[in-house]
């Protein structure tokens, strides 16, 4: 049986940092490719680490077929999507799955981009044949693969994705926040803020419960971690998660590998070092040791 193979080309969040601070986990931003057996490429988010990704697709020098999930349409998630090579060229084809705002259609958010205020070259330039598919909520089959989508906790609308192949699983939550704890609830009389405050709390839990469910028992979660618990308490609604969160989700989940995703632009390799170390500490803590890294440019896993 034919593996299933993960490369990450771009883990950085927010954006790109290139220099000699993150030499070793890389500057790029979000881009992870999965390659499942007989299928099209599955491209994750079009970061500035797609740009690298559309280079060697064009040194292949076979027509490129591709499905490009866009999580959501934050800079670091699209901002390599008018330099991706492959597009330019006729004769390949993609399949880009994302969801609409309000008032806005996927292919109009993709045009906005490559409007010539903000970019020099058009979206009609792209000479290969580019479909758009709106997705919300859903589950639905790709040649074989299963692909099921969740909206995470974070700005705007935003999506996770669960793959499935042959009872081979990744599931991806690149941009995700711990839904509130600790709500302050203003201006209501005292009754009602107690009622209020007490259906929050059954609203947060049931949102986490139907996160892990999500994820359960994934073979590869790939989480946001992008900070340490005391810089997220000064960044709360940021719509990013410290990395005890991605911890504590893989061992409620009972996942088999945890990767940490969207490292913090102002964390150098020591930095994401730390955070890799303190995460196998705490899943050690859990009594759960299950493999688990930070994301790094290049970096391949097989499952
Ligand atoms: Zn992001
Ligand atoms: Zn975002």
């Amino acid at each position: 049986m034919n593996p299933v193979i993960i490369k990450f080309w771009g883990v950085r969040g927010s954006i790109p940092t290139p220099g000699p601070r993150t030499l070793r986990y890389g500057g790029n931003t979000a881009c992870v490719e999965i390659t499942f057996p007989d299928t099209p490429r599955f491209i994750i988010d079009a970061g500035s680490g797609i740009r690298e990704l559309g280079k060697e697709l064009l040194s292949i020098q076979q027509p490129v077929e591709a499905y490009i999930f866009l999580s959501h349409f934050h800079w670091d998630h699209i901002q390599g999507l008018p330099f991706f090579k492959p597009a330019f060229e006729p004769g390949n084809k993609f399949i880009i799955f994302g969801c609409d705002e309000p008032n806005v259609p996927l292919d109009q958010i993709i045009s906005i981009q490559m409007n010539p205020i903000y970019f020099p070259v058009a979206i009609e330039d792209m000479r290969s044949e580019i479909e758009f598919r709106t997705i919300a909520e859903e589950n639905f089959n790709l040649n074989g693969v299963n692909v099921q989508t969740k909206y995470l906790n974070h700005p705007g609308y935003t999506l996770g994705f669960r793959f499935q192949y042959d009872h081979k699983s990744i599931v991806y939550l690149s941009d995700n926040e711990p839904f509130l704890q600790n709500q302050i609830v203003h201006r209501l009389p005292k009754h009602r803020e107690e009622s209020l405050e007490s259906r929050f709390e059954t609203f947060v839990e049931d949102k986490e419960k139907e996160l892990i469910e999500f994820l359960a028992n994934a073979d590869v979660l790939i989480h946001d971690a992008q900070y340490f618990p005391d810089e997220y308490k000064k960044r709360i609604r940021w719509g990013h998660s410290p990395y005890t969160y991605a911890v504590d989700l893989a061992v409620k989940g009972k996942v088999k590998e945890l990767i940490l995703f969207h490292h913090d632009p102002d964390h150098d390799d020591e930095t994401v070092d730390k955070i890799e170390q303190l995460s196998q500490e705490r899943l050690r803590q859990a009594d759960y040791p299950i493999k688990c890294s930070a994301a790094r440019e290049g970096m391949e896993i097989e499952i």
